[in-house]
């Protein structure tokens, strides 16, 4: 059998180090290899109760998918070893991770708004949060690894797509940006990387890592009006020295429906990747982009939504998967089970599996629910006309692919990283041929740096050894040069304010759930388990777990409770 992986890419890419391009698109009738990351309780931790983020819908997730019996095709980790420290700043910043480490709910000073670090109602500090990131950064990282041994050629983690957060900080929900993460981490071999995201929300964090370099593509698709979070993603926004046009934002207006959505997201994609010619791509697939979403604004249905998935896949290409935003958790366990689906080339029956969360689908048990038609259709055709001619126009400045010279695999990515920003910082200078310009370069970035800081933590940040920054050179203290980092205050009032106000029927309520009934009396019986079949801990890199084992982290005290509880509350139920 043919796969992703019998491609001479991987071949020339095992022998040397090396990644060339090659032949991307496989045969039409081979089956890619795919592989499934859940780690184990990561779906038990609580954000609170009135929060609209629940790592439950990772639970409800993988218990369809079990229940569709999808995981008897899938290469299945259910305990991918947890990111460790040094993993985790590969990227972020060694002070912020302390903190995320450290911080405990009961902490001085915590229960009137850490404000460090952006934690706050957004981001609170909860039971088990470092073990959380670092199992879904840990998952992240392990699907991108076997994608760069080749291994695999498609990894799904669900747990996994939180865009938002940043080197120092946390931001809409996201902790640790476990994309950029393994973006880091496929460049180690892989010469240039898509980053898809169709999650509602612009995918900024991904972006703003990425923003100066020309081997990382981002293209988001998502709701901007200039208020919603997170504020940013311009259609005028498109990267910057060495990066610039490597950044495609696709702003779009409430109510977008299927065909409009679908329509456009290949008319961009397609001439996205062959002109940009990605060695692999990270698809961020948010389900807050669904109708009926208790955030999101959208109406796009389940299978339209798997169109898009579908699509990125039919390019053949080494392929992570991640999940991301998502707040009407039945609806986003349906998206992403049927996505797990799409990405198998598996077929699915309309009526969903029994499984012992049956009353979170209650009364149709339909993998398809209806979820159009709740928010009027803002865009027009003109509108989306124009973002579509405007995309095309500035995909003729790639000009082909830029090419890369890999003598070896980087050593240091945080380091190649900041390489880059200094770069794009030089061309700038070359540019305007003035000598003195590196002098406000360094000026500009403390001053960026600093703004995740408050008093006295500004002198101890000074004194901490760490990589330089990656940020966009920034001409103003706070506005990052283009406008960015806008909308932090904003922004999270906007999404709280939807959470306590809403009077949705359709969102998912916070009161206790009525105890499950089994009325459906199908007598399936199946999906009750974990731990059965193929599922396995089959971690590869055992000799990192030595590392992990020494790590502070794994000392704290399990929090969350491993018994059946209470999907939105996180009580102990007698379910
Ligand atoms: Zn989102």
């Amino acid at each position: 059998m043919s796969t992703f992986s019998s491609q001479s890419y991987f071949y020339t890419q095992e022998a040397a180090g090396i990644p060339q391009p090659g032949q991307y698109h496989i045969q039409p009738h081979s089956r890619p290899v795919v592989s499934y990351y859940h780690p184990e309780g990561v779906g038990n931790y609580h954000y609170g109760e009135r929060h609209p983020m629940k790592p439950a819908r990772l639970t409800l997730t993988n218990a369809l998918v079990t229940g569709y019996g999808l995981h008897k095709q899938m290469d299945c980790f259910l305990n991918p070893r947890p990111a460790t420290q040094t993993e985790l700043e590969e990227y972020h910043d060694h002070d912020y991770i302390e903190f995320l480490k450290r911080v405990y709910p009961e902490a001085p000073g915590v229960e009137d708004g850490p404000k460090l670090h952006n934690f706050g109602e957004d981001c609170p500090v909860f039971d088990g949060l470092y073990e959380f990131v670092s199992k879904y950064a840990g998952a992240s990282l392990h699907g991108a690894r076997r994608l760069s041994q080749g291994v695999t050629d498609i990894a799904i983690n669900w747990s996994g797509g939180l865009h938002h957060a940043k080197r120092g900080e946390a931001s809409g929900f996201c902790y640790i940006n476990d994309i950029n993460l393994a973006i880091l981490e496929l460049l180690r071999y892989h010469a240039r990387v898509l980053y898809v995201d169709i999650d509602i929300h612009h995918g900024d964090g991904v972006e703003l890592a990425f923003w100066n370099t020309d081997r990382v593509m981002t293209v988001s698709f998502h709701k901007y009006n200039g208020d919603f979070f997170p504020g940013t993603g311009k259609l005028e926004d498109n990267g910057g020295g060495r990066g610039k046009h490597f950044c495609l934002n696709v702003p779009l207006q409430d109510g977008i429906d299927d065909d409009s959505y679908v329509t456009l997201f290949k008319s961009i994609m397609e001439p996205t990747i062959t002109s940009f010619r990605p060695s692999s791509i990270v698809l961020q697939c948010g389900a807050d982009s669904l109708g009926c979403d208790r955030l999101g604004a959208f109406n796009l249905s389940i299978p339209a939504h798997g169109e898009c998935v579908r699509f990125i896949k039919a390019f053949g290409l080494p392929l992570l998967v991640l999940g991301g935003g998502g707040y009407t958790i039945r609806n986003v366990s349906r998206c992403w089970t049927n996505e797990t689906a799409v990405l198998l080339g598996a077929t699915l029956p309309k009526a969903l599996p029994s499984t012992p969360f049956d009353q979170f689908f209650s009364p149709d048990y339909a993998l398809y629910p209806k979820l159009d038609g709740k928010v009027p259709n803002k865009n027009t055709r003109a509108s989306l006309e124009h973002i579509r001619i405007s995309i095309r126009e500035k995909l003729r400045y790639l000009n082909g692919a830029p090419s890369v010279q890999m003598q070896e695999v980087p050593p240091d990515l945080a380091g190649w990283l900041a390489s880059e920003v200094r770069n794009a910082d030089e061309m700038e200078e070359d540019e305007k041929g003035n000598g003195a310009a590196g002098e406000a370069r360094n000026n500009s970035s403390r001053r960026a740096r600093n703004e995740f800081f408050d008093g006295d933590s500004d002198v101890e940040r000074e004194t901490h050894p760490m990589p330089a920054p990656i940020v966009p050179p920034a001409t103003t203290p706070r506005g990052r040069g283009r406008g960015r980092g806008r909308g932090r205050g904003r922004g999270r009032g906007t999404l709280i304010a939807r959470d306590v106000t809403s009077d949705d029927s359709d969102d998912d309520t916070d009161t206790t759930p009525a105890p499950p009934t089994r009325a459906r009396g199908r007598g399936r019986g199946r999906g009750r388990g974990r731990g059965r079949g193929r599922w396995a801990n089959r971690d590869l890199d055992k000799g990192a777990e030595k590392e992990q084992a020494s790590s502070p982290a794994t000392s704290a005290p399990s929090i969350y409770i491993p018994q059946m509880f209470d999907m939105l509350t996180g009580k102990p139920t007698s379910l």
